[in-house]
């Protein structure tokens, strides 16, 4: 017999072979502390500039005790898909909350962020159709167009009217999604809504944002993008996630009803993948409780990240189009990234490198996230660190 196929484990080895050789797939570091403005990593402290804990939410006490009271009523799985048996009162209770956080008549809970956009851009779009997607969307968004076989028009970051060429070129499509992060998770800019919904609007086009950096932290009251620009109301179809601000795990969406209920029926993360555990939907609803009743946390947020930003600046450091708690500092290649976040890690600091396919080839950085549980005197000795660092990239 002959062989016609190349053997497939063979080739996986030889890729991540050539993937290690370029210096890539570092482990990560392994914490043996809860997740903070601190952590230990390999018997070391270290000031934490690389979480998404935007306030301090992922070890609150409110938090754990809202969990822990939850684990001794309902254990700790929830046993099934949400339409089986796997709904429990604390989901339905937490997606009340996140439903009239986004300003929304219902919400719908999912595993997780990622499939809460993979999902649902996945189930409304169809053949026939078209998405029309800023080319710095996230990996997750991606992935629901891909998977939704509508046609994708990509226009460039944050461009509205390279928007409304990209609209233009599907003017045929049946149905068109806009869609966009609200906050960029790489470069900590924001995504033009105001004239993009105009567009939208314009061309009869529905729009849809990821908020999933944007909630609990933009925003008078951290409803997120639309309450920043003052357009709640407008936007359909609001995505968020529970896993950074609001300190937990779980995705949402957050629509119209009959949306909702229709992802209640054809959306496959929620018919398919088993519903957060009860304590982890517990903790999430102190979590909302939280973000709308501690607005000080947000203020402190804001503050100190410009603060940081700032500081950053002043040392010479190139932080983008950065107007959030994301701070990132542009490198270009990528040994110079890897460099500064070693550099930083030498002085207690942990701010990770983030290299190619993360950002494009040749966009390498580190990137600082700045949260509202950071002391002051946290982040001036971080930034006397990015200071030191300087001679070594
Ligand atoms: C993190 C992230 C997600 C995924 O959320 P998870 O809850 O972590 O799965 C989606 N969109 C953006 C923009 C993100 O940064």
């Amino acid at each position: 017999m002959t062989q016609t196929h190349a053997a497939l484990l063979d080739t996986v080895a030889d890729r991540l072979q050539e993937i290690r050789s370029a210096g890539g797939g570092a482990p990560p570091p392994v914490l043996v502390s809860a997740q903070g403005p601190t952590v230990i990593v390999d018997g070391v402290e270290l000031i934490n500039l690389a979480s998404n804990d935007y306030l301090g939410l992922a070890a609150h006490p409110g938090l754990v005790q809202a969990a822990s009271d939850a684990l001794h009523t309902y254990g700790v799985g929830s046993g099934a898909v949400r339409p089986i048996v796997g709904t429990m009162d604390v989901h339905r209770a937490l997606e009340r909350r996140l439903a009239e956080l986004k300003d929304a008549p219902d919400a719908l809970l999912v595993p997780s962020g990622f499939t809460a956009n993979s999902g649902t851009v996945g189930a409304l779009l169809g053949k026939g159709d078209a998405i029309v997607s800023d080319e710095l969307n996230h990996a997750s968004i991606i992935d629901g167009c891909r998977l939704s076989g509508a046609r994708i028009s990509v226009y460039r970051h944050g461009d509205v009217a390279d928007a409304e060429r990209a609209l233009q070129a599907v003017d045929d499509a049946d149905h068109v999604l806009l869609v966009t992060d609200g906050v960029f998770s790489m470069d900590g800019d924001i995504a033009p809504l105001p004239g993009l919904l105009d567009l939208a609007d314009s061309h009869g086009a529905t729009v849809m944002v990821d908020d999933a950096h944007a909630t609990g932290v933009l925003g008078e009251t951290g409803r997120g993008t639309a309450e920043h620009f003052g357009c709640s109301g407008r936007v359909p179809i609001q995505i968020g996630t529970l896993s950074k601000a609001l300190g937990t795990l779980g995705g949402f969406v957050a629509a119209s009803q009959a949306v909702v209920d229709y992802l209640r029926v054809r959306g496959r993360p929620y018919l398919f993948s088993t519903s957060q555990p009860p304590s982890v939907a517990a903790a999430g609803i102190a979590a909302v409780q939280l973000l709308t009743s501690d607005t000080a946390r947000r203020r402190r947020l804001g503050e100190s990240a410009e603060r940081f930003r700032a500081g950053l600046q002043r040392l010479g450091y190139d932080t983008g189009a950065s107007v959030t708690p994301i701070v990132p500092v542009l490198l270009g290649e990528e040994h110079r990234a890897t460099a500064l976040s070693s550099a930083l890690r030498r002085r207690g600091v942990l701010a990770q490198a983030i290299v190619f396919p993360t950002v494009a080839a040749g966009k390498a950085r580190v990137r600082a996230i700045v949260t509202a549980a950071h002391s002051d005197a946290q982040l001036d000795h971080a930034l006397e660190a990015f200071a030191a660092a300087r001679d070594e990239i």
